[in-house]
């Protein structure tokens, strides 16, 4: 019953599952806040949503993606953003949370990257 979201980071092509979003119990009966399953962990293959492991892989794709267009949306969304031979590859949490390394970002170079790429040409 229904399909899952993913976020999507558009300039890398690279997605995370996200799995359904909730909005009623089982029995039909409307929860109090809207949920959704979290991100799968493959290696204990549960969900994880709202604890350690969640709020690890979500800070470790933000971090990875910052500066980059990333969008929460339902699957097939992935297939419009592909394009070309270029397909939207799916990442694993416990792979991103593993690929998480000391950064240092740099906003201000940051920022120019993006008035660079995203500056109407004149
Ligand atoms: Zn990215």
């Amino acid at each position: 019953m229904g399909i899952g979201y993913e976020l999507v980071c558009v300039d890398c092509k690279r997605s995370l599952e996200m799995g359904k979003i909730y909005w009623r119990d089982e029995s039909g009966t409307p929860l109090e806040s809207t949920t959704l399953d979290g991100v799968f962990d493959r290696v204990n293959m549960r969900w994880h949503k709202r604890d350690d492991f969640f709020g690890r892989a979500i800070e470790a794709f933000l971090i990875q993606h910052r500066n980059h267009e990333i969008r929460f949306v339902p699957e097939g969304v992935d297939e419009l953003i592909a394009t070309g031979n270029e397909i939207v590859e799916p990442l694993e949490a416990d792979e991103i949370i593993a690929a998480q390394k000391n950064v240092f970002p740099d906003p201000a170079q940051e920022l120019k990257e993006w008035e660079r790429n995203h500056r109407e040409p004149k």
